[in-house]
């Protein structure tokens, strides 16, 4: 028999506005030293009253409009009862039956819902060092740091639509891409600003209802998210097949042994109590002005994938580069100011304005990104501007200057901020095509060489690839390619 896998999504994400979700505290989930970020409303002392962040509000609002969803015109918070040291106040005000945001589609999987709650504390096992300094006898407490409680969460569900490790993962992707292109979140997940659940079931194939659904949790990278769900759709398949039954219940991730884990068996019943939050009126957008939903729409940037499809019609680039560059805003954005630069007054057509293209790809991801990357250098420090950068790539195009100077300019050109033209008038890197220097360089190879001339004449290729490596190494890399290859194979 065959079996069909099928997976849901719940993604929190911790949203990065300037102050938390209730109350005035910085909202800074790096901050390190317990308990600074803390006040009676976050530390959920009775009698406080929350008022909602409206920056928020318009967070999950625009991630909405950007997944086409719709937007509810009432909208409440709820409470929603568990006990937990990390939650002071008993319950978590979050949205229940009522989220802001309801519909919408992500590469194919239905959204749900996108509602939003307040973070909690979080439990520390050790007390943190201060100044490398542990207290010794508060070695074997728990504690509780407050920071994080409070903090704006937002959380994402999705309609049961995915059907493969795989799948999650790049619905992962690319939520994670729009919320750093909205700048709503840095959606981080090492650093816990995003956070996947996956339930996961399967079904033999003719079944129609969906299988008994395990959740696992604390998949805290991506590689973990896929790992976990392509290990329960084999765990489970496998249950079924031995003719077992798939136990509900909840499974975490071990990252070591590649397996989940039961943690509890049977979600502890749904006995949240909830209940509408008594201290915050409900919303209705029809009748309040605090949020412009045309300034909101126009706030919206193009997003990742139709900055995709621009990108590959526009600019003739195949998918795996225009995937490459969306990741990218920043080199994106230099890559499309070179292009401007460049192509505004050079009129060229088809086949070689392709090429010039393709160059301008290829030496910013490769030659420039590399350098960048390895000289820790960001976009903010850079000091080749796309003018610049668009002029270097026509030297490269008309091949005035071989790859090997190319390498040599760039840095050259981030030290100076100058021109590359200049540049290499300045220091002399002129591609040299000359032909009586190329001449002379080549006989002088050839005279000294006498074993490789031999092998050459003998029939060896290498052996001609040999000289000309040793021709432009007499011409300190600077001889034109074609020229010291013509001339070569002349003289000998
Ligand atoms: P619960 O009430 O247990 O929280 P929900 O119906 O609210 O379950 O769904 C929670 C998440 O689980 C959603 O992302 C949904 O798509 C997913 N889900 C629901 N049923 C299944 C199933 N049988 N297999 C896999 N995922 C499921
Ligand atoms: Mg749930
Ligand atoms: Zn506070």
């Amino acid at each position: 028999m065959k079996y069909s896998p099928t997976i849901g999504l719940e993604i929190h994400v911790e949203l990065n506005t300037k102050t938390k979700m209730f109350c005035g505290c910085r909202n800074n989930s790096l901050e390190t030293k317990p308990n600074t970020n803390v006040c009676p409303i976050c530390l959920g002392h009775p009698g406080t009253l929350p008022v909602p962040n409206i920056e928020a509000v318009k967070s999950v609002l625009k991630l909405g409009l950007a997944l086409g969803s719709d937007i509810s015109e009432k909208s409440k918070f709820d409470r929603k009862s568990y006990f937990y040291p990390d939650l002071p106040k008993g319950y978590q005000i979050s949205q229940y039956d009522e989220p802001l945001v309801k519909n919408g589609e992500l590469l194919g999987v239905r959204v749900r819902r996108i509602h939003l709650e307040e973070d909690v504390g979080r439990l520390l096992h050790e007390i943190p060092a201060e100044n490398g300094n542990r207290p010794k006898e508060t070695d074997k407490a728990t504690y509780v740091d407050f920071n994080r409680a409070g903090v704006p969460l937002m959380e994402l569900v999705t309609e049961p639509d995915i059907e493969s490790g795989e799948q999650a993962v790049a619905f992962g992707k690319m939520l994670q891409l729009i919320l750093r292109y909205l700048r709503i979140s840095a959606a981080d997940m090492e650093k816990g600003q995003m956070r996947v659940e996956a339930n996961v079931s399967v079904r033999p194939e003719k079944q129609r209802e969906y299988g008994t659904k395990v959740e696992v949790k604390n998949l805290n990278s991506f590689r973990s998210v896929g790992d976990a769900v392509n290990f329960e759709i084999k765990r489970q398949t496998e249950v079924l097949e031995s003719g077992g039954k798939v136990a509900q219940e909840t499974r975490g991730w071990d990252k070591n042994k590649k397996e989940t884990f039961s943690q509890r068996s049977k979600e502890e019943a749904k006995d949240y109590r909830y209940f509408p939050e008594p201290d915050i009126p409900a919303i209705d957008f029809r009748e309040t002005s605090l949020v412009d939903f045309e300034e909101l729409r126009r706030s919206i940037p193009e997003l990742p994938l139709q900055k995709r499809s621009r990108l590959m019609s526009e600019y003739g680039l195949r998918p795996i580069q225009a995937d490459l560059m969306i990741e990218d805003r920043e080199s994106t954005d230099f890559f499309e100011a070179t292009l401007s630069e460049a192509l505004g007054d050079k009129n060229i057509q088809a086949p070689e304005r392709q090429r010039f293209i393709d160059l301008v790809f290829n030496y910013l991801t490769s030659d420039l990104k590399g350098f960048m990357n390895a000289k820790g250098i960001a976009f903010s420090d850079l000091k080749i501007d796309p003018e610049n950068f668009a002029d270097f790539i026509d030297l490269i195009f008309d091949g005035d200057i071989s790859s090997r100077i190319a390498k040599d300019l760039l840095p050259e050109m981030q030290r100076s901020g100058l021109d590359p033209k200049q540049i290499i008038k300045e220091k002399g890197m002129e591609q040299v095509l000359d032909e009586e220097i190329i001449k002379s360089a080549v006989q002088k190879v050839i005279k000294d060489n006498p074993s490789a001339v031999s092998d050459y004449k003998a029939g060896k290729k290498t052996a001609f690839q040999f000289l000309i490596g040793k021709a432009m190494a007499e011409l300190q890399g600077k001889g034109h390619p074609g020229k010291i290859s013509e001339l070569l194979e002349k003289e000998l």
